[in-house]
């Protein structure tokens, strides 16, 4: 067994590191305070970001990305995480979905869209599922007719005319590029009714309506997609009509994914979110060893009191537990070695349990300080890793593990 990262990978992580540190945390604790969330939007790192590569990272190097390994994909996320939940989430928007480009589209889709993600450093991808009716339905199986997903296109002639409206989609309002899915037979069970389209930002018929105003993750943008007879060229179908239930794997593995090609299974879906809410679980520890260590009451720095010790050991075992299911699940998926699918939504469950737990305690430990974040963003870690706990988590495990393997 070798635990080690490669010399590049370490050279990463230090690169990143030093960006999410001096240039993301300072800036997002000013952001994260903005009443309006629109105005949390972090456009000056996400520019900066791309400077760097990050936002490339997930495109392989034969098609002009940097070709970032899943692992350091992971830990890039983690060190991103460890500055801003809500900008790093941005970021891994870009490595769930870009890869699809390359991967899922065909030639003339791929020659369209893929020149302008990677010349544009705005340009943000997002995918689009949920709908106010229809959130853990549009991901767990409800097959009864004309169930789940209600958003309806229609092919006339030429195009495809949507109607309908999503909510809650990350990057939305930003994004140039959605990955919509929507029915294309109004009344069929949705595992043969369900398509995916390529909708670009400036589509008539398209608008934004409201972003959401979140109480965590402030600088990741949230909004709902409003499409009023939106109207899209027939040729931005990927794939084909009703074969896109369950296409949605991570870093892309719809309909046209022939994985024989890549490492041989879709990746693990939820680890990259994952990692970065581990990111900002590990910050908020740091930061808890770091008072306690200066705080001084009774005469000695509060660290030395048993129960305080005890509190952050815990912490550090929980933390160090969760980064080796991380590493793990990822090369073990790039290495095609004992590989589980099931190991990303593992990850996920364990880091969203333990993640509110060391919040928790956390603002416990810095006393009355830890109530407002004027000098410690330690109320801040909490709200982010609160905001993660939506959908997904223990309820998809339970799914994963009780549903049927084929
Ligand atoms: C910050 C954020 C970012 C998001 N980003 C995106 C995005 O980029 N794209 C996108 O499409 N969506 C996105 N979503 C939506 C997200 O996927 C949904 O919130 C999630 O699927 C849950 O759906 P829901 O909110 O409608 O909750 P519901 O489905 O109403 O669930 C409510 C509760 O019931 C439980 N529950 C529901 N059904 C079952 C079941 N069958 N078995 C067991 N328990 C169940 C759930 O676990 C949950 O506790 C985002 C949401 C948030 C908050």
């Amino acid at each position: 067994m070798d635990f080690r990262f490669t010399e590049e990978q370490e050279m990463t992580r230090e690169m990143v590191r030093d960006f999410a540190q001096n240039e993301v945390k300072p800036a997002a604790i000013e952001l994260d305070r903005r009443p309006n969330p629109e105005d949390c939007i972090p456009w000056d790192l996400i520019k900066k970001a791309s400077k760097l590569g990050l936002r490339t990272a997930a495109i392989p190097e034969e098609w002009g990305g940097e070709g970032a390994d899943y692992v350091t994909l992971a830990l890039i996320l983690e060190e991103l995480g460890a500055a801003d939940h809500g900008f790093a989430s941005i970021i891994r928007g870009c490595y769930t979905e870009s890869p699809r480009l390359v991967h899922e589209l065909s030639p003339e889709q791929r020659d369209e869209f893929l020149p302008k993600f990677l010349q544009d450093d705005t340009y943000l991808i997002a995918l689009a599922r949920t709908e106010p009716d229809a959130g853990t339905d549009s991901h767990f199986l409800y097959d009864e007719p004309g169930a789940s997903i209600q958003t309806y296109a229609e092919r006339q002639g030429d195009e495809y005319v949507i109607n309908g409206t999503k909510h809650f989609i990350s990057s939305g309002g930003v994004a140039k590029l959605y990955f919509l899915y929507a029915r294309t037979d109004k009344k069929g069970p949705i595992s043969t009714s369900l398509s995916l389209f390529l909708v670009p930002s400036d589509t008539p018929g398209f608008s934004i309506g409201r972003f959401h105003n979140k109480f965590g993750r402030r600088l990741l943008p949230n909004a709902e997609l409003v499409f009023q007879n939106a109207r899209i060229p027939a040729r931005y179908l990927v794939g084909k009509e009703g074969e896109a239930w369950g296409s949605e794997g991570e870093g892309g593995g719809g309909p046209q994914r022939d994985w024989s090609k890549g490492p041989g299974a879709p990746p693990p879906f939820g680890l990259l979110g994952a990692a970065v809410n581990l990111g900002t679980v590990r910050a908020c520890y740091e930061e808890a060893l770091k008072y306690c260590r200066e705080r001084i009451q009774g005469g000695r720095p509060i660290i030395q009191q048993q129960h305080v010790a005890i509190d952050l050991a815990r912490m550090k075992v929980q933390i160090e537990a969760a980064r080796s299911l991380l590493y793990r699940a990822a090369w073990s998926w790039q290495a095609k070695q004992d590989y589980d699918p099931k190991m990303g939504m593992l990850f996920k469950a364990y880091v969203d349990e333990i993640g509110v737990q060391i919040a928790s305690k956390a603002i416990g430990l810095f006393g009355g300080m830890g109530t407002g974040d004027d000098d410690f963003p330690i109320s801040k870690y909490l709200r982010d890793v609160y905001t993660f706990l939506h959908g997904f988590s223990t309820t998809e495990v339970a799914y994963l593990i009780g549903a049927p393997t084929e």
